[in-house]
């Protein structure tokens, strides 16, 4: 049996949490978790309940993500195939920085 790491974990302050606070992070039912405990990353002492830290959360959500077959090619697509950059111009750049119109001016453009 090969020894536990925590490789995966970066906390930098211990904060676990129980099977009903993990539960409720990852939105679903604590006995999933339960049920499931022998294959997910976890920290166990003694003969208290396991406790996860947010680490293991992500691991656990990792090995549960599912990413359709396309959304994978658009993954791993090159850079130069990825979706279009718009070039930094000066008329880019004020449009990415101006507000959508409000009020009268709004008005103004619908009116045109
Ligand atoms: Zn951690």
């Amino acid at each position: 049996m090969t020894a536990w790491t925590r490789r995966h974990c970066v906390c930098t302050e211990v904060r676990n949490l129980d099977y009903e606070e993990a539960a409720a992070a990852l939105k679903i039912k604590a006995d999933w978790l339960r049920d499931h405990i022998s294959e997910l990353p976890h920290q166990k002492y003694g003969q208290n309940p396991a406790v996860f830290c947010h680490c293991d959360l992500r691991l656990i959500q990792a090995m549960n993500a599912k990413v359709p077959a396309r959304a994978q090619e658009v993954l791993n697509a090159p850079a130069d195939q990825a979706a279009p950059v718009p070039a930094e111009t000066s008329t880019v750049r004020s449009l990415a920085t101006s507000r959508p119109a409000k009020g009268r001016a709004r008005r103004a453009v619908a009116q045109t």
